[in-house]
């Protein structure tokens, strides 16, 4: 697809949803189930496809060129959607649906569509005057725009700041990294010169092992002011503009804050509770990192050659040092035995023995990709060899990518209207490692791995009727995830796939001793982090 194409599809798709919105909202017979709820799951079907397309342009692929659209088409999408969500008649439809529903129950699976499809539009203000309507609907525009600009503005200072570095400043780094390194400066036309980029598997890795403390400065700071730098790229106003927008959107409907809003119909239901939660663990974590900054001061006293006071980019390193002291556990050491295409297999051996899932890659070319690294399996059941779906992996960082790792769908699972196979992906940020080396990643990398794999798992192993009931309940399916992280430290993964890169043989007893000792090494610091950022 060109993406000189993506605006006109999209203006189009969402014309055509809205007729059909109009058609259901005009039907002039008593609203059902199935003239209305019914309708709307099968209303749209274009658009999602080509959503599909903006959604890859956005988070895998994204460019000047494509931002300049985005910025166009998000309060576009905005008005789209305040179209639809403020239709009176629609929402007439939907709550008579909704009030039979109450008096006699559907079954269960439409009743579960119909609750979600009626507390959706409730909480996007169906229930307002047409005066506060109008504001809503103006309040979703200018977010819209505000959303696009801060995460373009985060993608724009990853993409600016590169660390160069020279041949007498690998001391530290271990042999993939440089290699790693020395493609990322080339590719950026500094050939014989090493790269930073700044991105967290990046940053992460060269905080970890670099011995040169000035760099890990720099680094540590372009990671850690992207969007706040004081130029065109800052976050800080759009960060206040977003909130207060926020506030005002649900203060028309009644609520104090934002939270309050938003958690209604999430597990921990309140703010209260979500804090409660939070400030049960985070005095015993910041006592935590307290120690452990004291065991990082300690060691630095003994071994740095000028006297320093641990600093945020002495972190990771002094870190990874109290780890190797204490526990004997090098995590360079580790990575040897966490070689991606083995952990493919691995994520695939698991959801064989959970979901009875068989993967095969697809002959290359057979299907179509948006970018050369990215590979693609078929998904079918081990006994009866039915087709499931596709697996799309998309494995490494580049320029117009976001960071993190994720999982999607290109298609979900529905049988509504005929049965339709999932296009589920994982996108993860590994540092593409130069021609011919293996890609080596660290414990926790391989724990998120499983975790976005686990998300992939639930889009796959659907089998609900309608589109709605989908994706599962947010952030219930969180659950899932983490359990699945747990698979990759049983026998079973680590005797057949932890497998050193170099000789083949499995990851040693006293290796896996080690890490399962350490497990809870530097936890100081990484419940301080997300509970911070939370
Ligand atoms: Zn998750």
């Amino acid at each position: 697809m060109n993406l000189a194409d993506l605006k006109p599809a999209m203006e189009k798709a969402m014309a055509l949803n809205l007729a059909e919105i109009e058609k259901i909202a005009n039907n002039t017979q008593p609203a059902t189930f199935e003239n209305t709820i019914e309708e709307m799951e099968r209303a749209g079907k274009e658009l999602n496809r080509v959503f599909t397309y903006y959604g890859i342009w956005s988070s895998n692929v994204s460019t000047p060129e494509f931002r300049t659209i985005q910025q166009e088409m998000a309060p576009k999408i905005s008005e789209f959607n305040s179209k639809i969500s403020q239709n009176e008649k629609l929402f007439q439809r939907i709550k008579v649906v909704y009030d039979n529903a109450q008096k006699n129950p559907l079954p269960a699976d439409q009743q579960r569509v119909v609750e979600l499809v009626y507390k959706g539009f409730e909480m996007e203000g169906a229930n307002l005057s047409p005066e506060q309507k109008q504001r809503y609907a103006a309040i979703n525009k200018e977010l819209s725009t505000l959303y696009t600009k801060f995460s373009n503005n985060i993608l724009a200072d990853e993409e600016k700041y590169v660390v160069y570095f020279t041949k007498d400043q690998l001391s530290g780094l271990p042999e993939s990294f440089v290699k790693a390194a020395a493609k990322a400066a080339a590719d950026r036309g500094k050939e014989g010169q090493y790269a930073v980029t700044n991105t967290r598997s990046s940053m992460d890795q060269f905080l970890t092992y670099s011995d040169e403390r000035a760099l890990r400065e720099k680094v540590w700071k372009n990671y850690y002011s992207r969007a706040d730098n004081n130029d065109e790229n800052d976050n800080k106003q759009n960060i206040v503009d977003i909130l207060k927008l926020r506030r005002e959107r649900v203060q028309l409907m009644g609520y104090d804050n934002y939270a309050q809003w938003r958690l209604q119909d999430r597990m921990a239901k309140t703010p209260e509770a979500a804090m409660d939660l939070m400030m049960a663990v985070w005095p015993s974590a910041i006592a935590r990192a307290k120690e452990e900054v004291a065991d990082m001061q300690q060691l630095a006293n003994k071994t740095s050659k000028t006297k320093i006071t641990i600093e945020p980019w002495d972190y990771r390193y002094y870190a990874e040092k109290v780890r190797q002291q204490k526990y004997d556990l090098n995590s360079d050491e580790v990575k040897q035995y966490l070689e991606l295409g083995n952990l493919t297999q691995a994520i695939f051996f698991t959801a064989g023995e959970l979901f009875n899932f068989n993967f095969t890659p697809v002959p290359e070319g057979s299907v179509p990709v948006f970018h050369e690294d990215v590979k693609v399996w078929e998904v079918t059941d081990k006994t009866t060899g039915d087709h499931i779906g596709l697996w799309y992996l998309d494995p490494f960082a580049r320029q117009g990518k976001r960071s993190g790792a994720w999982a999607t769908t290109y298609r979900a699972h529905t049988t509504f209207d005929g049965k339709k196979t999932v296009l589920s992906s994982n996108n993860s940020n590994f540092v593409k490692p130069a021609p011919g080396e293996p890609v080596l990643v660290s414990w926790d990398d391989a724990e998120t791995f499983f975790h976005e794999f686990g998300h992939a798992l639930h889009f796959l192993a659907s089998n609900v009727k309608y589109p709605t009931l989908n994706s599962g309940v947010r952030d219930y399916t969180e659950f899932q995830s983490q359990l699945l992280e747990r698979w990759l430290s049983t026998d079973k993964v680590i005797n057949q796939f932890l497998k050193h890169y170099k000789t083949g043989e499995p990851m040693p007893k006293e290796l896996v001793a080690k890490i399962e000792k350490a497990s809870t090494f530097n936890q100081g610091f990484a419940t301080t982090e997300f509970l911070a950022s939370a």
